[in-house]
């Protein structure tokens, strides 16, 4: 069964990690992707691993108003329309208040939380444009619903995600658009790779399902929210964190 024949997702940050295993499961399921990135020659090696015809990549840097718009522009003009955008790029600063710069917290908030605004506000421009339907899914982080110690920035951007999310998702109910968020627990990936041993080891420990999740697990998630299987559902938050902080 292809859920998402026919149809053109843009995700930000779909050079690596969970934004390229999203981009993988929804070209298996019949969609055409675009992959907007920092790093040019990491997005066009993503796109052509892909396969011919089904993937393109754009370099966007998603604090950029301009940059997201062009990215919609060159998805449009690539594959025809839009009908799903995944705002995944993000990275991280962490560190304790006491050591944390200004610049770090402005950085961190200005990738994910102003990113994903204006990720949602151009596909939303997009969408309506062609008439309404269509559905937008923001990566958030179990981080923004508990709060993690060394993450003030990055949690108070992923909670921002989830009120954002929400606000969204009933201004454009009316034109058929869906907005859902994924809140993703410890997955492996190059952000997380680079933790001690002994805070992967105590991470993990909290996990009812005993064990860090897979990008491909974000995946499906993200899939099922942006496929008709969940054509009732907008506003939510799904949790994909083997049970961790439920
Ligand atoms: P990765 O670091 O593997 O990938 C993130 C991607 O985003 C990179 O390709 C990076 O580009 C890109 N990126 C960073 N900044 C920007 C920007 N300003 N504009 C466009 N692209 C940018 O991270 P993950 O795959 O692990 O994370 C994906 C999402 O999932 C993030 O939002 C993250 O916060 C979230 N998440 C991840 C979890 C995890 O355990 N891994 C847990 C919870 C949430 P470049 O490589 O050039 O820097």
């Amino acid at each position: 069964m292809t859920l998402l024949d026919g149809r053109t997702a843009v995700i930000t940050g779909g050079a690596r990690g969970i934004g390229l295993a999203i981009a993988r499961l929804m070209v298996e399921h019949g969609a055409s992707v675009v992959l907007g990135d920092l790093d040019r020659d990491a997005a066009e090696a993503a796109a052509g691993s892909l396969g011919a015809g089904v993937a393109s990549a754009a370099v966007c840097d998603v604090t950029s108003a301009t940059e997201v718009d062009a990215l919609l522009e060159h998805a449009v003009s690539r594959f025809g329309r839009l009908d799903i955008m995944v705002n995944n790029a993000g990275i991280t600063r962490d560190a304790t208040m006491r050591k944390m710069t200004e610049e770090d917290f402005d950085l961190v908030l200005a990738v994910h939380l102003k990113g994903t605004w204006l990720g949602t506000r151009a596909a939303a421009g997009v969408l309506r444009s062609q008439g309404g339907g269509g559905a937008i899914v923001n990566i958030s982080s179990i981080s923004g619903k508990v709060g993690m110690a060394g993450q003030t920035n990055y949690s108070a951007a992923k909670a921002g995600i989830v009120g954002l999310t929400k606000a969204a998702a009933k201004e454009l109910a009316y034109h058929g658009i869906r907005v859902n968020a994924v809140q993703p627990g410890l997955i492996r990936t190059a952000m997380t790779e680079a933790l001690r041993e002994d805070i992967w080891a105590s991470k993990v420990a909290e996990i009812p399902l005993g064990r860090a999740g897979e990008p491909s697990e974000v995946a499906g998630a993200v899939l099922f929210l942006a496929s008709d299987l969940s054509s009732y559902i907008t506003g939510t938050v799904t949790e994909v964190t083997g049970g961790r902080h439920i």
